[in-house]
Order: structure tokens, then C-alpha cells, then sequence
């Protein structure tokens, strides 16, 4: 493959999907089956803006059923097509059934700039989007669940979430009908920084294994490691900000549209963040130097790259130049498939995207469990668990005072005991477990068998393993 002719998104996915099916053993026709989009909604509406009718280009994929309701986001940018809305719902499904969030794939997309339109103008234009995906059952709490995406958040998804409700007045289990909704609306603590927080959650696992820290050229933890991150969205700042905060990485640089930072002392991502959103974008940030050249910095020295934006961005045109040795895709396809092959072959090691960025789904999928039993996590057992945990601690403190002071509790430990998990605990909790049993799950395959060399090719095998299980037992 040469630059010019790289694959399609779409090309992409299925290249990769292919190098691990040919080392599985499926049944005839199966492979195929699982591979294909189910299908492609178009939809194309009329929205009356600024005293003119404006028609918007919309889609919804769906890439496989064979478990219901099908899952992913939906992204607003310019430059949304068939191609990558299809690419994008089999990396739903082939994530979904990674980390056992029950769900097949799906994913859509509006062609539209949002950055064009002023929120009353947004809020029109969501609402006939979701009216026309509605009546078609693409959003259904039974069917299809979307969720937010590049270029939308909890303000489209609560659009959305009401939309349906005014459509379905009589069902129940209407706030289940999309994920990311603000906590005023039926969301879940947790969930904006969930795919942040699970890119977090994945490199600390990937360090507890020094086998496979090793196996990147690295050594030691997280801590001090060199990060730069592309692209400070919702996914990117999270993850960036988690690990610099709590797990002392040093964030070198942060890659953005209108160029690069960077500073071997590390950055304060809170303050570029707050400098962002203050002037619309990195170029006079005052604590680091400024390249305009901004992908440039995708190929300075590094520990630890994290892609955090668009698909495609390491491709045959730079992948020779890439100096990290541990790349962490917190973006949906960062890495094209010829690029792939390149940085395999010099060894790098990649955390592929439908693991590293599968914290979103997973905590969807709380927030849907949560929609539908209509509870809030832990309002059952909460105070009954300090209850509990009081009568332990009144013990302790009758033993050590027979005891004497040598034998008392140290500071603290009765408040931090005493307190039962709320939602947002219960939901760090899950999504930690979560990404740790993916991990060992892909691990067992990359490590346990000779013919796979990569994590990708490992992440693609344990979760076709399960989808095609799936389609197993409905007798296909
Ligand atoms: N858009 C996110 C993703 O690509 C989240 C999807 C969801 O929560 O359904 O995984």
C-alpha cells in the first residue's frame, strides 16, 4: 500500500477484522455474516433556520444484531459519511461484545458543523433529527440506544431523550431510549468522563503487567511516564488530566486544531483546557512552545501517545516517523491498517481503540440498566452498609479501649469506612472491573498463542469469539 491509496475507514476496520478471523476457526459463511453492515439509514430532512427551509444529511447504522438493543454514539461534523458511520457502528459491535456490555453495534452521524448554529437552532435541528430516527425505531430503549459522540454531548442526548418521551407518551422506559443524558434527565454520575476515566483504568492495567510493559521497551509505572495526547475533547482532557493528576504522568504535549504544545516539564491540563475554551484554541497559551504544525508532535519523542480525535490521523504518510512505543487509541480507528502493520512490525505496542476507548459504553450501559430499573445504583443498600459497618466499628472501638491507646483506630479510618458507595463509587467500581477483565481477556490471547503477535489481533479474536457464540445459539 502506498500513501495514495490507502483503504476506506470502513476498508480499514474490515482488514483488520480479516487478519483475525483467518486465524480462528469459524464455520463457513459465519465470518462474513458478522463482517457486513445490517444496514444504513439515510435520512435527509428540512429545517426552517434564518427564514429559509435548510436540509441536513443524517445516518444511522446498524451493524449487527445479534444482540438487541444495538449500541453507539451519534457525531455531528462536516465531514460525517456513509463510509466512516458504518466503520464506526463495527467498531460498536466488535467493542460491545469486548467487554461484555450486551448490546450489538450501531453508530450515527450528522453532516452539519455545530459550531455554526446557536443552541436554539442546534435544538431544532437534534429534534427532527431524532423525530426522523424515532419513527423509524432507530432510537428505541429496545431497539436502538445512541449515546454522544464527537461534536455532541448531555445537551443533545436530554434533546433527544424528551423528543422520544413526546412521541412515546405511554412507555415507561422512555429515558432508556438514549445514554449520556445529564443527571437532571435520567443520566448517571459518571458518564461524562467515563471514556476518559476508561483509558485511564486501561494503562493502569497495562502497567500491573510488567511482562507487557517490557514488551513496549518501558519499564516501572505510570508514574513520570511522558504522554503527549492528541486532541483535548471530553475524551482526551479526562484521560490527560486523570493520569497527570493522579497517576503522575508528565503530559509533554497536547496536539489541537490549530497546532501543538509542548513542554519537557510537563503541562497543566486543567490550565490549557481553561485557556482553550477561554480563546478558542492552544496558539497563545503562555507555558509552552507552539507549533503550528500541530501533527508534527504526533511524531516527537514520547512514552506514551494517546490519539484522542479523529480516525486516520497515523496513517502511511507518518507511521515510519512515530517514535512512542506504547500507543493508546482513545479515539475510534486513530490507526489505519497499512499504519498498523508498520508500527507492528517495529514492535510498537498498541492499546487498540475498541478496548482503550470502551469506557463510554460500559458506563451507557450502567445508565440504561439504571433507566430501566428506575433506581438510582445503591439507594437500596447505601445506609443499610454503614449500618452495618457502624456496628463493626462500635466493636473495634470497645476492644481498643480495654486495649489502650496503642491498639486505637488510625485517623480517618472510622469516617472512610463508615461511608456505604454512592452512584458515582459503584459506577468507578464497575467500570475498573470491567476494563481489567478486557484486558485479561485480550491478554490471554496475545500471550497464550503463538500465531498472534499484537494486541489489536487479540482484541478482535476474543470479541468475534463472543459475537459469533451469540449467533451460535440463535442457531445461525
Ligand atoms: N460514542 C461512544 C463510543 O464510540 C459511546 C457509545 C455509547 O455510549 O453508546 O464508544
Amino acid at each position: 500500500m502506498t500513501p495514495g491509496n490507502e483503504p476506506t475507514f470502513r476498508q480499514s476496520v474490515d482488514l483488520m477484522f480479516n487478519r483475525a478471523v483467518a486465524l480462528m476457526d469459524l464455520r463457513p459463511g459465519l465470518e462474513e455474516k458478522i463482517r457486513v453492515c445490517n444496514a444504513t439509514y439515510t435520512v435527509r430532512f428540512g429545517v426552517r433556520l434564518r427564514g429559509h427551509i435548510q436540509t441536513f444529511t443524517g445516518y444511522r447504522s446498524v451493524h449487527s444484531e445479534h444482540m438487541e438493543p444495538v449500541k453507539g454514539g451519534i457525531r455531528y461534523a462536516p465531514s460525517v459519511n456513509q463510509d466512516e458511520v458504518e466503520a464506526l457502528a463495527a467498531l460498536m459491535t466488535y467493542k460491545c461484545a469486548l467487554v461484555e456490555a450486551p448490546f450489538g453495534g450501531s453508530k450515527g452521524g450528522l453532516c452539519i458543523d455545530p459550531r455554526e448554529y446557536d443552541e436554539h437552532e442546534l435544538e431544532l435541528i437534534t429534534r427532527r433529527f431524532a423525530y426522523e430516527l424515532a419513527k423509524r425505531d432507530l432510537i428505541n430503549p429496545a431497539q436502538n440506544v445512541p449515546a454522544p459522540d464527537m461534536g455532541t454531548s448531555e445537551r443533545e442526548m436530554a434533546w433527544i431523550a424528551d423528543q422520544y418521551a413526546r412521541m412515546n407518551t405511554t412507555d415507561i422506559n422512555a429515558r432508556a431510549c438514549v445514554t449520556g443524558k445529564p443527571l437532571n434527565a435520567g443520566g448517571i454520575s459518571g458518564r461524562v468522563e467515563a471514556t476518559g476515566r476508561g483509558v485511564q483504568y486501561a494503562l493502569r492495567e497495562f502497567f500491573r503487567h510488567p511482562e507487557d510493559v517490557k514488551a513496549a521497551g518501558l519499564s516501572g509505572t505510570l508514574d513520570g511516564k511522558r504522554v503527549i495526547v492528541q486532541g483535548l475533547g471530553n475524551v482526551g482532557y479526562h484521560a490527560a488530566k486523570f493520569l497527570e493528576e493522579e497517576d503522575g504522568a508528565k503530559i509533554v504535549g497536547i496536539i489541537e486544531r490549530d497546532g501543538a504544545l509542548y513542554n519537557q516539564a510537563g503541562l497543566d491540563v486543567e490550565a490549557v483546557r481553561n485557556w482553550m475554551v477561554k480563546h478558542g484554541g492552544v496558539a497563545s497559551y503562555p507555558d509552552a512552545s507552539h507549533t503550528a504544525e500541530g501533527a508534527a508532535v504526533l511524531e516527537a519523542e514520547c512514552d506514551i501517545l494517546i490519539p484522542a480525535a479523529l480516525e486516520g490521523v497515523i496513517n502511511l504518510k507518518n507511521a515510519h516517523e512515530i517514535k512512542a512505543p506504547l500507543i493508546i487509541e482513545a479515539a475510534n480507528g486513530p490507526i489505519t491498517a497499512g499504519a498498523d502493520d508498520i508500527l507492528r512490525e517495529r514492535g510498537t505496542v498498541i492499546i487498540p481503540d475498541m478496548y482503550a476507548n470502551a469506557g463510554g459504553v460500559t458506563v451507557s450501559y450502567f445508565e440504561w440498566v439504571k433507566n430501566l430499573s428506575h433506581i438510582r445504583f445503591g439507594r437500596m443498600q447505601r445506609r443499610q452498609e454503614e449500618a452495618r459497618h457502624e456496628l463493626i466499628v462500635r466493636e473495634l472501638e470497645r476492644l481498643s479501649e480495654h486495649l489502650g491507646d496503642k491498639w486505637s483506630m488510625t485517623p480517618n479510618f472510622k469516617s472512610k469506612y463508615l461511608r456505604g458507595a454512592d452512584e458515582l463509587e459503584l459506577v468507578r467500581s464497575g467500570l475498573d472491573d470491567t476494563m481489567r477483565i478486557a484486558y485479561q481477556s485480550m491478554r490471554e490471547i496475545w500471550h497464550g498463542r503463538e500465531d498472534v503477535s499484537d494486541l489489536r489481533t487479540a482484541a478482535y479474536i476474543a470479541s468475534i469469539e463472543k459475537v459469533a457464540a451469540s449467533y451460535r445459539a440463535k442457531g445461525l
